[in-house]
């Protein structure tokens, strides 16, 4: 059946009616999706699992993809895009197909992950960040950046700050910054995470990939900042090599 199906699907070009085609039997679990996956040209996959964490869209290393749940019910383009982001033999290939699989908006059975919110006694700091952002939107940016809200986390214990992006379902992107990380390095290393997760932003806002690639460096560069994470949260350390996850969230840690 499903054999028959991609043999349709590879068959006509219309993406409309291939949504049409695969909203008869979409897969209803890990295992289907990934045979239909491999139908599409997954090679190097041997397990796959549905996730439920709404910033990791997918994400693959030491064999195993992890899929939110979302994707299930994505239509065709987007399930070639996930294989070509694992598959993909060029960077732009890659590339374009990222921006495929983060264009499907995800819809979870979960009521959405709930953010903490700034503390009463730390509403100054995040005011006070407010104003910076203004400041750093006209010097580094034009004035082209969306106002975001700026919350600080007292959460927020291994990672300097994040940039979040909103979905296509109405939840308001944000930025987020961590308290110790203020307590511990100062108002000035403070300012230089913000800024780090403005490039973030403005990578969001202009339709780049939320990474730290070479587009992120290059802003980076550009407004002053250090051109690198420390570490980078989508990539997992310590996976095998080829390890690569895609999300709507990207931090500065430390
Ligand atoms: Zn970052």
């Amino acid at each position: 059946m499903l054999r028959a199906l991609t043999r349709l699907f590879r068959a006509t070009c219309d993406p409309s009616q291939l949504d049409l085609a695969l909203d008869v039997t979409p897969p209803r679990d890990a295992e289907e999706l990934l045979g239909l996956l491999r139908e599409l040209g997954l090679a190097r996959i041997a397990r796959c699992r549905l996730t439920r964490n709404r910033n990791v869209m997918v994400s693959f290393g030491g064999g195993e993809l992890r899929v939110h749940e979302g994707y299930l019910t994505a239509p065709l383009p987007v399930l070639r895009a996930i294989v070509t982001f694992v598959e993909g033999r060029t960077r732009a290939e890659r590339r374009a197909a990222q921006r495929v699989i983060v264009s499907h908006p995800i819809r979870s059975a979960r009521p959405q992950e709930r953010r903490d919110r700034t503390h009463a006694d730390d509403v100054e700091i995040s005011e006070k960040l407010v104003a910076w952002h203004s400041r750093y939107n006209s010097r580094h940016f034009h004035g082209r950046l969306k106002h975001v809200p700026i919350r600080v986390s007292r959460r927020m214990k291994s990672r300097l700050g994040h940039y979040t992006a909103g979905t296509p379902l109405g939840e308001a992107a944000e930025i987020a910054i961590s308290r110790a990380h203020l307590r511990k390095h100062g108002w000035e290393e403070v300012l230089h995470t913000l800024l780090h997760e403005m490039v973030h932003q403005w990578q969001d806002e202009t339709g780049h990939t939320i990474d730290h690639g070479a587009t992120f460096r290059a802003k980076a560069r550009e407004v002053g900042i250090a051109p690198y994470a420390r570490r980078v949260l989508a990539t997992r350390p310590g996976r095998a090599e080829g390890s690569q996850s895609l999300g709507r969230r990207a931090a500065r840690d430390d």
